[in-house]
């Protein structure tokens, strides 16, 4: 199995379930081997740049099935002021297909967003839930949506012209722990654990809220994206389908959610200028609960007591950690990443 972005957050996970699952698993990311989230055991991991071709022929070699999801991607704020990075993701996706046809690979996936979907059938908070043919007529998210659609049909046409066996899932707002959450590219959940771990760390109980807080979303967790992905990819379905949670909640409900967890109240700051996405978004989960008798496992605020945990360890301990781990990596000559799951 190939894992295209394994060194990121859901990439991260995916290799770990399918390692465990008894798998061979290759992990692919651009970024330098210290930087990945994790690094699972048995899990071959290999540094190339997928938006080139001949890194894409070299990291499908002996493949069966391909998980793309590697993108240049991040929270509203990074794909606000980065579209055409964001765009600039197609080449990762186009080179891959072609890498995986000529590879005869058997099954590719396409990892796609909740973002494709109308921005005009997301403008209130109490919003319908988006189902699939809602992306069309389209106006997808400006940048990273439009690619995120164009890619999805891209692999629609080489199922059909070239018999490559594509399958596309569209995430709504995945989180959870070894993913990105102070480095400009965190999504709310992360953002949020962070500003009250922050809060508790520093006893400065005050926060700032992009926004009003009245905008809603649904959030899905990591273990139950990773498990609707394997079904999906195993299934006999071609188009794309949401893989995402019904729990619809308000920004202002979420944080009072990591409140509770964190044991501290805290004075939220709303600031109006911020970078914001649409009004209102959630996932409707007919075909997906049809197609595969899936459904998402794991509570919100279950899901966000381990994505707490995770940020406030990180927060405390993960600076004095991550300096042994890179003295120790200098070392004995070991990418930094290993050392840290070694040195636990
Ligand atoms: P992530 O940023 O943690 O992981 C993406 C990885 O792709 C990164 O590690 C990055 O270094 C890698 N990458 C970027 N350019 C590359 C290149 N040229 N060659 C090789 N690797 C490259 O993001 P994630 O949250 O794990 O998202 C994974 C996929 O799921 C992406 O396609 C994303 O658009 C999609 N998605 C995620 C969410 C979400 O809420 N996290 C929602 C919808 C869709």
């Amino acid at each position: 199995m190939l894992v295209a972005g394994g060194g990121g957050f859901i990439g991260g996970h995916l290799a770990d379930a399918l390692s465990k699952e008894g798998f061979t698993v290759r992990a692919v990311d651009i970024k330098p081997l210290d930087q990945w989230y994790q690094i699972p055991e048995g899990v071959e991991p290999c540094r190339l740049d997928l938006s080139k071709l001949d890194d894409c022929r070299e990291a499908v070699r002996g493949i069966d099935t391909v998980y793309n999801l590697a993108a240049d991607m991040g929270g509203i704020a990074f794909i606000k002021s980065h579209k055409a990075e964001c765009m600039l993701s197609v080449l990762i996706n186009t080179h891959l297909l072609l890498a995986a046809r000529d590879a005869d690979v058997r099954r590719y996936f396409f990892a796609s967003s909740a973002c494709v979907y109308n921005v005009d059938r997301q403008a209130v908070a109490d919003v319908t839930p988006l189902k699939e043919s809602d992306a069309y007529p389209a106006m997808a998210e400006d940048g990273y949506g439009w690619e995120k659609l164009f890619s999805e049909r891209m692999c629609r046409h080489f199922t059909e012209e070239f018999g490559l066996e594509t399958r596309v899932a569209r995430f709504h707002n995945i989180y959870g722990p070894h993913g990105s959450y102070d480095d400009g590219r965190e999504k709310a959940p992360a953002a949020l654990c962070r500003k009250i771990a922050k809060a508790v760390l520093t006893g400065e109980h005050e926060i700032e809220i992009w926004g009003d807080g009245e905008q809603t979303r649904s959030f899905l967790y990591v273990d139950d994206c990773v498990e609707a992905m394997k079904l999906v990819v195993a299934g006999d379905n071609s188009s794309p389908v949401n893989v995402g949670s019904v729990e619809r909640v308000s920004i202002n409900e979420m944080v009072s959610i990591i409140e509770r967890i964190a044991g501290i109240t805290v004075r939220r700051h709303y600031r109006s200028d911020a970078p914001l996405g649409v009004r209102g978004r959630n996932s409707d989960n007919a075909m997906v609960k049809q197609l595969y008798n899936w459904e998402p496992r794991l509570a919100l605020a279950d899901g966000l007591e381990r994505t707490y945990e995770w940020i406030f360890d990180q927060l405390s301990l993960g600076a004095a950690a991550r300096s042994t781990c890179s003295v120790l990596s200098t070392r004995l000559n070991e990418p930094a990443a290993v050392m840290h799951r070694r040195v636990g």
